[in-house]
Order: C-alpha cells, then structure tokens, then sequence
C-alpha cells in the first residue's frame, strides 16, 4: 500500500479545483460581462444608431455587473459555504482591492479637478461608501455593503423574509432608477428621493441594487438539481425581451434618471445565470482575474486612446467613431490585463519561492478525522436520557486534537455547551467565535473576575471561601457550583449545608448549575460501586436542600466519560465528556457497564528518516541499551518525546506498510528507532504510524498508554505543539 497517495492536504487541493472546474460557462461569461462594461462605458454603437446603443448598453449590457454579484453569492454565500464563510476575510481583501483602485484613478480625479475645493470631505466620504470615487468603482463599496447586509438579514430572518426584504429594497431602486420619470411625479415619491439623493448619486448601490443579486446566486447555489439548458434558455429569451420592451418604453416615453435597473433584470439574471451554470465545461480560472482586471483598468485605457488620439491628431478615427474606440479600448484592456496578470503570476512565484510552504506531512503530523467526532456525539448522546446534553470537554488542547477547531465543529453538530480547564482556554474560545455556555473547571483567581464577565465564561465556584472572594470583585459572573463528595479536590464539602445557603446570598455571583465529580467511577468491583452510589447520594442531598431553600439550579451534572458508561441513567441535565468524544477509553481493558462504539478521531504518522543495516553486538542509541544479536534491519522514524511519544514506552511498535515494526533503544527527543528486519521493502520517507490505522493494522492511544503505564488521556493531552494537525473531513 502506498500511503503517500493518501496526502490529506493534496487531496483538499484536488477536491476544491475539481469542484472549481464545474463552471467554466460562469468563467467565460466573466469575460463577456467584462467586455459589456466596456461597451457600457464606450457606446459603441452611438455613431450609427442612437437607438441600437441605447438597447445595447441601456438596457442589455446592463446584465453585466449584476453578473457578477450573482457570482459572489454562488460562491460565497450559499448555506454550505456560509458555515465558514468569514466577512473579515472577505473584507480586508475587497477593501485591499478597492483601496489600489482609488489610489490608480486618483491621478484622473485631480485632473478632472473632482477635489477641489468645492468639494468637501464628507462628499468624499459618500463618495468612498457608495458612489466609489470613479464612476465604476462603486462596485467594491457595493459588494462589500451588499454582502454585509445580506449576512444580517439571513442571519436573522427565513429564506422568505430575507427575500422579500431584497426584493423591497431593489423596487425603491428601480423607482428611484428608471422608473424614476414616472416615480417622480407623485411629489413625496419626489421627495423622498430628493433626501436619498443627499447621500448618493444613484439607487445603483450596495443597499438597494447588489442585495438581491447576491441573494439570487446563493439561493440558485443551493438548488441540487441540476437546470435543463433548454429550458432555462428559453426563459432567458423571454426575459430579455420583455426587459429590452420595458426600457425601450422607458427610455421613450419617461425621462429614466439612469437605466441600470428593470423590472425584468431580475428573471433575467435568474435564467442567465441558470443557463450558465447549465453550461459547465471546464474552467477557465485565468478568465476569473483577466475580467476582474478589465473591470478596472478600462476607464484608465479610454483617458489612453483619447490622449493617444489628440496626440498623433487622429481622433476622427480612433475617437469619433464610436466602434472603433470601442474596440480599441476593449483590445487595449484585454492587453493590460493579461499583462498583469502574467507579473503578478511570477512574482508570486518568486515570493512563493522564498517562504515555501512546507508540506504538513514533512516529519510528524496528527491526523484528526472529525466525521468521527460527529459519529461519537451521537453514539454517546443514545445512551443519555433525552433531557441530558453533552457538555463537551475541550480542556488541554481538546486533549490534543485543536480546541478551536473541536469546538467549532461540535458548535456546527449542535454543542452548545463546553467546559475547559482555564480562562485562557475558555478566552480562546470565545476569540474563535464559539458561542454557548463555556464552564471554567478549574481555579481563576478573583482578581481576574473582569475577564469571566468580558468574556461571559461560567467559572467554578471550588468552596465558599472563593465564593466569598470572586464576589467582592464587583463582577456580574455566571457561576457553578462545585460539591466536594468524596474526591476530596475541588468543591465545597457536601457536608456544609450551610455554607452553601450562605453562597446564594453574593449578589453578583449567578448560580447556572452544580456539580460534582466521580473519582472511581471507571471501576465496577463492588467496593467502588459502593463509594460512587454514596457520592451520587450525597451530591444529591445538596442539591434537594438548595432548592428548598428556593435556589434554582438549571444545570446540574456528575458524570465523565466512565459515568455515563457505567452510570447512564442519572437525573441530571448534562454529562460532562471529555475522553470518550474523542473515541477513545482511558485503558485498553477497563470493563463497562455500556458498550458504545466509539471511533477514534487521531492519528499520528511520521516518516522513515533513514534504513540501517546493523551487525550482532553492535549497539544502538543513547547508553547503548540495545544491542544487536543477529544481522539487522533498524529504520529511523522522526518523532521523539518531544512530540509527545513517551520516552518510557517499552514494548511498543509503530506501523509500517501495514506491518509492525518493533520500537528498539530509548527513545530520543526527536526519533526513535525501530526494528524492520520484517519489512524489507521499508524506504526513506516512508510513512509510519504511532496512533492510528494502517492497512488491516492499528494501534490505539489505549495500547500505547498501556506501554508507557499511563492512560489514553495523557498519551492524547501531551502531544507536543511540534505535530502540525491535519483535519479530515471525509
Ligand atoms: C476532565 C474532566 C472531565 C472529562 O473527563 P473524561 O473522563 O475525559 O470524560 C469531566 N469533569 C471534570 C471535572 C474534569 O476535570
């Protein structure tokens, strides 16, 4: 078997061009709709017909930025996509773009003396949120407010609502647009466009005209049939022929304010872009930037050819006929463009060169397969009673899986509650944007009582006496109760009723919960079933004396992993797991009253460093500890202690080719050694596994604690920050 085919990272890469690759009729309309802003902006046919331009770029033409609104939402803004989609992102590089293109056309601004001093700063700040500074750049203000408001209203409202707000707010557009001659007729119709009118020059923007355009590509992005071409085109022809009727009579017989918006773009957009993705063929991704960059640099080609024209005197050709300019600007774009593109592509090259990135699986990685995750919630959730939920224990790095990536998967499967062991853990969290109650295990000094509020983190009350403290921090702070029951570490002893009465009176202390832990709960012989069952008693002595003492206690919680395993059916609202989410048990063979078949979500591979032969009595390693009897085939493998292997491990092997090759010598910070006289056919790097699968091979986190005479979860929570994390989603 050879495992190098199976690279996660490579085939991500592959995964996301040959999901690209669907729509190459969306790419090559980019350029086409590039090209008709050109026309837009060149009217090409005004020399021979005044009409036939007006047609073409007052009302086809017009399908064109639309276009590439629509495309925005496809990609971005489909439910899939929005998951994790992120705004920030999306904006820093929009803003990025759009701040070089207001830089490019600053030249062209001073020189048609738009920055005199008539004009004030707050013009230019319209001007920079909506009208864009140079008559086609309101684009990237628009997509970015576009984008923005469309988040908010899906977030907030169902696919109909959000609908019909788009929808309402491009009718204000079209009325204020071309429809404006008639609108404006009715005189509060007039005034209130005349008030609109004080903070942009046209309805064309970000909050009336890209909202429903956006919303149009996600919604055809979440539609799984595929459309038929035939009948999708025959709706386009339809409704571009109503649409050019409709402002044929517009711009005839009412006096449009501007003419980018009709009532019938919007079928029309939905067929074309249907028709569109009918279409597929491969794609073109080079398209995608040449459009992009037509878009902005063709008003600095028109300024070209015009200064060209006077330059050499030949303005009644290049200039006068309206074709020919046309052209010639769409030549001189089109040239631009791939020319830039060509520099950007190799400096790119060159600074990928300097700071190549490494590949993940150069040395030692984990892999964490997060289906598996999914699997385990379920698994375990069965064996709850249905009032119970998990709380999902994420402390210590989620035992070494990622915490923030755990997290936010089992936020998307529907967790929403979470404990960790710090405030720095809980901070991290809630950095990452994970929601929800996050439950503070451990001690927080009060001094950092303003963080718990900031940050809206449940701390652990551990006894009265930091009770008493955490509340004269003058913080409002959510709080669980510990019940010390027999653990004897953290919690107030169960005994003393009465202090925890005393607790209820500290104002700025809310109660959320109590709860206690289970110190043998993993054992079944009967002298600890003993002492769990009078724990479980006394934990519930506090709790009845609390409420009648008129607390409400909406959280309450005992079992771990082993709890729920042996002590499933307890009456409490959550269970606190932690190892058993992760799929793995503390030791190989603990016996439990419940069996779930859980699925281990980690890996951890390696590579063959180097293939040694050795001859008998030669020894290997630090304080020759090993010492070869026979002629030998020894192979290096580069993970040590250091990544989190134990250096004690005796007895263990790792996985090579699906063969297991025996661990020799002691194992140094960064390799260890290993015995392949088995395995032939073992080259230099090869993979080998630590933890995981291998062909019809496996070896657990169990069996390597077990080795090493420690549990699963050490073996997991000690995995060093050196292993790069692969996540896998299939
Ligand atoms: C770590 C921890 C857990 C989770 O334990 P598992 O055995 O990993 O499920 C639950 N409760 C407390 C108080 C803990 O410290």
């Amino acid at each position: 078997m050879n495992k190098k085919k199976e690279d996660p990272v490579k085939d991500r890469a592959a995964l996301v061009t040959s999901a690209k690759k669907e729509y190459g009729g969306l790419d090559r309309f980019r350029m086409a709709a590039a090209i008709l802003v050109v026309a837009i902006h060149t009217a090409p046919l005004v020399s021979y017909s005044e009409t036939g331009d007006m047609i073409l770029t007052g009302i086809l033409a017009r399908v064109a930025v639309p276009f590439f609104f629509m495309v925005t939402g496809f990609f971005l803004l489909s439910k899939e996509r929005l998951t994790d989609f992120s705004y920030r992102n999306f904006f820093l590089k929009n803003a990025k773009l759009y701040a070089l293109a207001v830089l490019l056309y600053l030249p062209l601004n001073f020189y048609a003396g738009h920055f005199s001093e008539g004009d004030s700063f707050t013009g230019f700040l319209q001007d920079l949120v909506f009208d864009g500074t140079f008559y086609h750049l309101w684009y990237f203000p628009g997509v970015l407010l576009g984008t923005g408001l469309l988040i908010l209203l899906i977030r907030r409202l169902s696919g109909k609502g959000v609908l019909t707000v788009v929808l309402t707010l491009y009718l204000i557009g079209v009325l204020g647009d071309s429809y404006y001659g008639i609108a404006s007729q009715w005189a509060p119709i007039a005034s209130f466009y005349e008030f609109l009118f004080h903070f942009f020059d046209y309805t064309r923007n970000g909050l009336f005209f890209a909202p429903v355009f956006l919303f149009l590509g996600a919604r055809l992005a979440d539609k799984k049939e595929s459309p038929v071409v035939n009948v999708s085109l025959r709706n386009l022809w339809i409704s571009l022929s109503l649409m050019v009727l409709e402002g044929f009579l517009l711009h005839t017989f009412s006096h449009p304010r501007h003419d980018s918006m009709y009532m019938m773009l919007l079928p029309s957009m939905y067929f074309l872009f249907q028709t569109l993705i009918a279409l597929r063929g491969k794609g073109h991704p080079e398209m995608r930037s040449i459009a992009a960059a037509v878009y902005v640099i063709h008003p600095w080609c028109i300024v070209l050819i015009r200064g060209i024209a006077k330059f050499t005197g030949t303005q009644s050709l290049l200039v006068n006929n309206s074709l020919i300019h046309f052209l010639l600007t769409a030549l001189l774009s089109l040239l631009l463009s791939c020319l830039f593109r060509k520099l950007w592509i190799s400096a790119r090259a060159i600074e990928k060169g300097a700071l190549a990135e490494e590949d993940p699986t150069g040395r030692a990685w984990s892999e964490i397969h997060l289906p598996s995750l999914q699997h385990n919630v379920k698994e375990l959730q069965s064996l709850l009673p249905e009032e119970c939920k998990i709380m999902a224990v994420v402390k210590a790095n989620a035992y070494g899986h990622g915490d923030c990536r755990i997290a936010a998967e089992l936020q998307r499967i529907g967790i929403t509650s979470f404990a960790v062991a710090s405030l720095k853990e809980g901070i991290r969290l809630r950095q990452y944007g994970i929601k929800g109650s996050i439950l503070i295990l451990g001690y927080t000094i009060p001094e950092d009582a303003e963080q718990l509020n900031k940050y809206g983190l449940t701390q652990t009350v551990v006894d009265y006496a930091y009770a008493e403290a955490l509340d004269r921090m003058g913080q409002k702070i959510n709080v669980h109760l510990k019940v010390d029951t027999g653990m004897h570490r953290l919690g107030e002893d169960w005994g003393h009723l009465e202090r925890f009465s005393q607790i209820l009176k500290f104002n700025n202390l809310t109660i959320h919960g109590i709860y206690t832990h289970l110190c043998s709960a993993d054992s079944l012989s009967a002298d600890d079933i003993f002492y769990t069952t009078k724990q479980i008693r006394n934990f519930y002595q506090v709790v009845r004396y609390l409420l009648s003492k008129g607390c409400s206690l909406p959280e309450v919680h005992i079992q771990s992993s082993y709890g729920v395993l042996n002590y499933p059916q307890l009456e409490c609202t959550h269970a606190r797991l932690g190892i058993a989410l992760y799929g793995c048990l503390s030791e190989e063979k603990a016996g439990t009253r419940l069996d779930a078949s859980l699925k281990p979500l980690l890996s951890v591979r390696s590579r063959v460093s180097i293939v040694k032969e050795l001859s008998p009595k030669e020894s290997l390693g630090y304080g020759r500890t090993f010492i070869a009897e026979t002629p030998m085939k020894i192979a290096g493998i580069s993970v040590g202690y250091a990544d989190g292997v134990p250096r004690d491990l005796t007895g263990g092997y790792v996985l090579i080719n699906g063969k297991r090759a025996p661990i020799i010598g002691r194992i140094c910070m960064d390799q260890l050694t290993v015995d392949v006289s088995e395995i032939p056919e073992v080259r230099q790097g090869d993979i080998a596994t630590i933890i995981g699968r291998d062909g019809e091979e496996v070896i657990t986190a169990e069996q390597v604690a077990g080795w090493s005479g420690t549990i699963a979860n050490e073996i997991l929570s000690r995995l060093g920050n050196r292993l790069e994390r692969i996540y896998k989603e299939k």
